[in-house]
């Protein structure tokens, strides 16, 4: 998972993407970079750390002109190497292309091979470079960047937000399903369009909308056009962009993340009502679903876990080591709340199962006489393909133990996973719109072996037109 931006402002638009990088910080620690046009030049800049790490006012203060692009990386595909930090930059025909992208490609491979076999070059061992690739073979036959746009979605498979800088131009698109998040909106003396509408919020900008399936947005100092360029048969969702991935205060695709996982957390309490003496989030990731879960059972809220915030999410580790390690760093028990109480833990997920094991081992270490677990999705069975680092099936826990099995491995006096259809109903959105391979091992896009549900797109069956519908 990523999170992208792309500015133009009169202003100047260093400062503006820094500050909306930082509010999508959670999206991706890995690595950072901005890379900036005046009119002239690239302005760039990027290094593996967090955005604070990555970039000071001077730095800041190198990167000119009026249009920008920006990434923060966490890494899916493509290994941790400098060569793979975002956003990738090239020179074509006397343009100048910067490309920031949140998603995964499924067809990757096939797709290197193609453009390898017609003797071009690639620089990384990532999924974006491909796409800045065929933009620009597209552009040897056309110079319009909207028809090689097109053309691209159209050999593309997977998931995709792309924020792209042609020149003074930013060109935004959603791949048709639109499986990652993407919005804009309207700054004082320009645009932003985001991974997630915190960052409009930190740019004090104004809301305008998502991006929709399928859509390609433009901006620059004349404005902004909207384009329906790729036939959408609807939405495809992540779920777990509600669940865990999404900041709570954004909004995506016209619902309050934190409604959806309070509502999540009232789910659990009706599904598996248990007497306890308090609720107790797993900070920061259970807080909204254990206020939800405490609003509907009347069991007062505490906090039974104080959390180092200076310390990154426990999944950046390295490795499974690391991991175990980084959980008693991160988390501390406050004795006084949890000691001889019966307390219901509640979280987003349990992926491995380490960090849940980690946790009930500390909250039972400090007293408490009995740990009910509570969870904010169903048992994860099945690995993600589009862009969330879900390990393979053999290290999903509950890909082949049952939740008796799992709650016997993590030590937990009980345990309940909120059911598929309690979190759809959550969501508020209909079924169909939502990914949940993870959940179901049944894809919204046929991969490989696995299954694909019966509204499986077919990316390449002309569903594509040029200027399908022109939006205001
Ligand atoms: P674990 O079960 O030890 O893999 O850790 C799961 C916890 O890590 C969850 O409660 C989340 O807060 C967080 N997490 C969410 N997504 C992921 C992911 N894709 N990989 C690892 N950890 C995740």
């Amino acid at each position: 998972m990523c999170g992208i931006v792309g500015i133009t402002d009169a202003g100047g638009v260093s400062f503006p993407i820094y500050y909306a990088l930082y509010a999508l910080q959670h999206r991706g620690q890995e690595s950072a970079g901005i890379t900036t046009f005046d009119g002239m030049n690239l302005y760039k800049h990027k290094a593996q750390g967090l955005v604070a790490e990555v970039f000071d006012a001077g730095i800041l203060d190198e990167l000119k002109g009026n249009s920008g692009v920006g990434h923060v990386r966490y890494p899916t595909t493509g290994a941790k190497i400098p060569e793979n930090i975002q956003p990738f930059y090239f020179t074509f025909k006397n343009r100048k292309f910067a490309i920031a992208h949140n998603g995964n490609l499924t067809n990757t491979w096939q797709l290197k091979e193609e453009y390898e076999s017609r003797g071009q070059i690639f620089c990384t061992t990532t999924d974006t470079e491909i796409i800045g690739n065929i933009i620009a073979d597209e552009l040897t036959h056309s110079s319009s960047i909207q028809d090689a746009v097109l053309a691209c979605m159209k050999k593309l498979e997977g998931s995709y937000s792309v924020a792209l800088l042609v020149d003074d131009t930013i060109y935004a698109f959603r791949d048709p399903l639109g499986i990652r998040p993407l919005c804009f909106g309207k700054l004082n003396d320009g645009y932003i369009v985001c991974s997630e509408s915190v960052a409009i919020d930190a740019l004090n900008g104004e809301f305008l909308r998502d991006v929709r399936p399928g859509e390609l947005i433009k901006i620059n100092s004349e404005g902004i056009t909207c384009t329906q360029v790729a036939e959408s048969s609807g939405y495809s969702h992540c779920i777990f962009e509600y669940i865990y991935f999404a900041r709570a205060d954004s909004v995506i695709d016209g619902k309050l993340v934190y409604n959806v996982r309070r509502r999540i957390g009232q789910s659990l309490h009706l599904e598996a009502p248990v007497k306890s003496d308090i609720i107790s989030p797993v900070p920061d990731s259970g807080i909204a679903h254990a206020t939800g879960y405490s609003e509907s059972s009347g069991i007062p809220y505490r906090e039974g876990l104080i959390k180092n915030r200076y310390i990154g999410r426990t999944f950046i580790m390295p490795d499974q080591k690391a991991r175990e390690n980084a959980v008693r760093i991160k988390l501390n028990p406050v004795k006084g709340h949890i000691e001889n109480k019966s307390v219901v833990l509640v979280d987003d997920s349990i992926v491995r199962g380490t960090t849940a094991r980690r946790i009930i081992d500390i909250v039972r270490d400090a007293g408490a006489k009995e740990i009910h677990m509570r969870v904010g999705s169903p048992p994860i069975k099945a690995p993600c393909y589009l862009g969330v680092d879900m390990a393979t099936r053999k290290e999903l826990i509950a890909s082949t133990r049952s939740q008796e099995e799992v709650c016997k491995h993590i030590g937990a006096t009980s345990l309940h996973h909120v059911s598929i259809d309690s979190l759809i109903k959550a969501t508020g959105l209909p079924p169909e719109d939502l990914c949940i391979g993870c959940l179901t091992g049944t894809y919204p896009i046929k991969i490989g072996e696995e299954k694909a549900c019966p509204r499986c797109i077919t990316y390449k069956s002309g569903t594509y037109q040029s200027a399908l519908k022109e939006f205001d």
